[in-house]
């Protein structure tokens, strides 16, 4: 049967990637609707090609620019929040692959959990605020979570090898990032273009900033104990610099399974798309003896912090991940302008985390008043110190 695709952020680095995938898979892979923020150019490109039935342009001020480029296209075009909505809630929508970068993806991610279509999350940022909300909300529509990101598709396919109270420890592997290796001293003068010189992966600006503060593995501890249901103790960081093994799962037996492959967003991808099938695909075969040899160490938690502050705010829980996630978003936004130091933006998160007071049982209105606060403080924090 045709599996029918959104994609939510289709002109970012997962979304051209999600459509290289969907080509090369064919026949019965179709797309059903597209969305983007601001690049209309490259939107009206891929409506083209692919003929969705729906193109949403999340920033309202573009929308005139993209109908004139679609003139003569048999597309609905929708705009603004409200568009994002549709596109991941649509009845003609089986799949949607959220891609969207940060906290913006959350509402659209929950309309389609409500929906109950099936989601391929690359999207992070939703998962690491809104986690319990957002699982729950999948289990009483029926939704299906498939992760995109590499290492949690490596931790949901090593655990189709055992059963979830058979599992022992997840390992998270991290690349270590640009700055693997860095001292305290020397991480206070790193430059944006060293913090975006990332050794293994092609990403989007932001997540690779996230990669040289260790703050994207951060996220992923807190995206795994929502996606995979386990207390944060069980989930461990190893850098594994080769970026070869995505991940691994220990069974209680003593067991530990790996996955494997080239370090490439096509294979998870795909795999979210075609589970429970494998097909061939668009990524490279490795050839192990190539490689040579693959290592493991312990990260270095007291140069990256944000790594031990992640699993203190996992611990927490209630609204800090939001607050966590929401302070690392605007400071890193700051850092990408040239605005702060690298070494701000780990310190605009303590500042943040130490000033706000935690609410458990969130609802989604306190999550969102987290983020908002926390933006704010960021804001405020800087116009203080210029
Ligand atoms: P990107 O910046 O390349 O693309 C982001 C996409 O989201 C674009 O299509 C953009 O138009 C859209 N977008 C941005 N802001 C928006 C807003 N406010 N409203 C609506 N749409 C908006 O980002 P990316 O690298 O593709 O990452 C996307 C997500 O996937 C992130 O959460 C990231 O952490 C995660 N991820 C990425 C990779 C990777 O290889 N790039 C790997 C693992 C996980
Ligand atoms: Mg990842």
């Amino acid at each position: 049967m045709t599996k029918r695709i959104a994609i939510l952020g289709s002109t970012g680095s997962i979304g051209t990637n999600a459509l290289r995938v969907i080509e090369a898979l064919g026949g019965d892979y179709e797309v059903a609707a597209l969305t983007a923020h601001s690049n209309v150019k490259l939107l009206a490109e891929q409506v083209r090609k692919f003929k969705p039935k729906i193109a949403v342009v999340a920033n309202s001020d573009k929308v005139d620019e993209l109908e004139a480029l679609l003139r003569g296209v048999d597309i609905e075009i929708q705009m603004g929040e409200k568009g994002l909505l549709a596109a991941a809630s649509d009845k003609n929508v089986d799949i949607v692959i959220a891609a969207i970068v940060g906290a913006a993806g959350l509402e659209a991610i929950l309309s389609a959990a409500k929906a109950g279509k099936t989601l391929a999350i690359a999207n992070k940022e939703p998962l690491v605020i809104a986690g319990e909300l957002l699982t729950e909300t999948c289990r009483q529509n029926n939704a299906k979570i498939l992760p995109v990101d590499s290492e949690h598709s490596a931790v949901f396919q090593a655990m189709q090898s055992g059963g979830a109270k058979e599992v022992n420890r997840i390992i998270l592997t991290a690349s270590g990032g640009p700055l693997r290796g860095f001292s305290a001293e020397q991480i206070q003068n790193v430059t944006i273009e060293q913090a975006l010189a990332h050794p293994t992966w092609n990403m989007g600006k932001k997540v690779t900033i996230d990669s040289a503060t260790m703050m994207n593995k951060a996220l992923e501890v807190i995206e795994a104990r929502w996606l995979f249901d386990v207390p944060v103790e069980k989930i461990e960081v190893l850098v594994h610099p080769e970026s070869i093994v995505h991940s691994m799962v220990e069974f209680v037996d003593g067991s530990i399974i790996a996955q494997m492959s080239a370090p490439d967003m096509c294979l998870p991808i795909q795999y979210a798309l075609t589970f429970p099938k494998r097909v061939k695909g668009i990524t490279r075969h490795l050839k192990l003896e190539q490689i040579g040899k693959l290592t493991f160490e312990k990260p270095d938690m007291e140069v990256f912090k944000a790594l031990k502050i992640g699993y203190q705010v996992a611990r927490t829980g209630g609204t800090a991940a939001a607050v966590f996630n929401a302070a690392n978003e605007a400071a890193v936004k700051e850092f990408l302008e040239g605005k702060i130091k690298f070494v701000n933006i780990i310190e605009l998160i303590e500042y943040c985390l130490d000033r706000h007071k935690v609410k458990s049982n969130a609802t989604l209105e306190d999550l969102l008043s987290a983020d908002s606060w926390a933006r704010n403080e960021v804001r405020e924090c800087l116009k203080r110190k210029v």
